[in-house]
């Protein structure tokens, strides 16, 4: 299997990779997003043997036929080697790693967050780490992964890459600006490998200082930064798997339609969803849910796609969705366009760039977003995520984080008689307490193993927002 950028220019030879070449990259060289050439096809023979695979052999041996088909420069036995040893009952909490909860008839949950930091980045994120670590063993190469988070991914790239051979981990976060659960998360971390910078300014700085040190690039080149950032082809292709094993829990027989509602931000774990839409898993609707950072909504039902600046950017109590644009959905509109990555390169390279904004309502292949690819959309407020939170509580008895409220919300308002919808659950209620709290007068339930972790003794460098300061000690840290 071959990579291409999505602005690639379709006549000509397009400048195509091996997966372990793209692994360890951020961006094509040309500024596009990679993805296979092709998507491989499943049949409904080869659904029904996955389907065995899962239920007999788990979650780990389903993950290593999915991935197997897009890896092709991995020995067999090792990759299925490191697909068992991420997808764990130890790490994730269940036999199932992604265990189906129905609520009513035919609507569903689909918990992806029992990983180690609560939030379904995990399931990408531990799968990165272990592929991180053989690659660069392989390669006798070592990495400094430099990130800016505001929450889950931090946290989740922290968990995944602690103590891997060959990666450090350097993670700005806006100083004091984090939930305490969350600083807790990250900062109780002792590993050596891992090193939490909090800078004395917000989110922004954060990300303006890792842009600075990229662009840097022979301070990169030198201490050879890397990033795990949403538009990591690896990340969305390790998500690809939940959707299948969504859909076995859900099915009896390859017959069968479902769909799925996700929780959106950067359109990474729905565009897995399109992805396994594209290779033949029979989804009917992919629901996209917005909270009122509505960029996607607005384009699923206008076909505009119109970037928001800061000032239009809110802060919402489901901050994991707080974007002003969507990193990941340049990949969609590539295969909505025909895959014309020159066009791709004018909407996204230059209109973005212009005026910030594009308008596809106009558009027939618009119009295919729902009849072809099945995508709709909707977005939910704050009173919204209250009222879901608060209803299923009380009707069901289980408790969802504000993201997850999200999803519900939406979905309810695309249900399709006879049809499973599947919510995916994007984080556990814990890590956003305050909102639990607001909305059902109690606490929200803890995990034993996260008792009392705002006690334990932190790791953390306080630091002005001073990119000179922060490469100074990257560099102190490689000597
Ligand atoms: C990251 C995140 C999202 C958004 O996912 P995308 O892949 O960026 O669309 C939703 N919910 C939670 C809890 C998250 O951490």
């Amino acid at each position: 299997m071959l990579y291409l950028s999505t602005r690639a220019a379709p006549t000509g030879s397009p400048d195509v990779k091996h997966f372990c070449e793209i692994l360890l990259e951020g961006l094509a060289p040309d500024g596009g997003l990679y993805l296979p050439e092709r998507y491989p096809q499943v049949t409904a023979t080869t659904l029904e043997a996955w389907r065995k695979v899962y239920l007999e052999q788990g979650y780990g041996a389903l993950a290593f036929e999915v991935l197997s088909l897009y890896i092709d420069d991995i020995p067999a036995a090792d990759l299925k080697a490191i697909c068992l040893k991420t997808y764990t009952q130890d790490v994730f909490g269940t036999k199932e790693i992604v265990p189906l909860k129905r609520l009513e008839s035919n609507l569903y949950l689909e918990g992806l967050s029992n990983g180690p930091t609560l939030a379904f980045k995990d399931m990408a994120m531990q799968l990165l780490g272990n592929l991180f670590e053989y690659e660069l063993a392989r390669r006798g190469e070592q990495l400094n992964i430099l990130g800016a988070t505001s929450g889950d991914t931090g946290s989740a790239a922290e968990y995944a890459m602690r103590g891997k051979k060959g990666v450090r981990v350097f993670m700005t976060s806006p100083a004091g600006r984090m939930s305490p659960f969350q600083q807790a998360q990250m900062f109780s971390l002792m590993d050596a490998n891992i090193h939490n910078i909090a800078i004395e300014g917000v989110f922004d700085d954060c990300q303006d200082i890792v842009k600075a040190v990229s662009n840097d690039l022979e301070f990169k080149r030198k201490y050879k930064i890397g990033t795990v950032n949403s538009i990591n082809w690896a990340r969305l292709m390790a998500q690809v798997v939940y959707y299948f094993a969504g859909y076995f829990q859900a099915t009896k027989t390859s017959a069968e339609k479902v769909s799925f509602t996700v929780p959106s931000g950067n359109f990474g774990n729905v565009c897995a969803g399109h992805v396994a839409r594209m290779m033949g898993l029979p989804i009917d609707k992919l629901v996209v849910a917005t909270n009122e950072n509505d960029v996607l909504d607005e384009f699923f039902r206008t076909g505009v796609y119109r970037v928001r600046g800061s000032a239009d950017t809110h802060e919402t109590s489901s901050p994991s969705m707080d974007i002003s644009k969507a990193s990941n959905f340049e990949r969609f509109v590539f295969d909505l366009l025909g895959r014309d990555g020159a066009r791709v390169k004018a909407l996204f390279g230059d209109a973005l760039n212009q005026t910030g904004r594009f308008d596809l309502g106009a558009d027939a292949a618009f119009k295919q977003a729902a009849s072809i690819y099945g995508f709709v959309s909707g977005k939910s407020t704050h009173a919204d995520r209250l009222d879901t939170i608060r209803d299923t509580f009380k009707r069901f008895g289980v408790m969802i984080d504000t993201h997850t409220a999200d999803g519900e919300k939406v979905a309810r308002e695309h249900l399709t008689p006879g049809i499973p919808m599947i919510v995916m659950e994007t984080a556990l209620p814990i890590k956003f307490a305050e909102t639990i709290v607001e909305a059902l007068g109690q606490p929200p339930h803890r995990p034993p193993q996260f008792e009392g972790i705002e006690n334990l003794p932190k790791k953390v460098l306080v630091m002005p927002v001073d990119v000179a300061q922060v490469k100074g000690y990257i560099a102190s840290q490689c000597a």
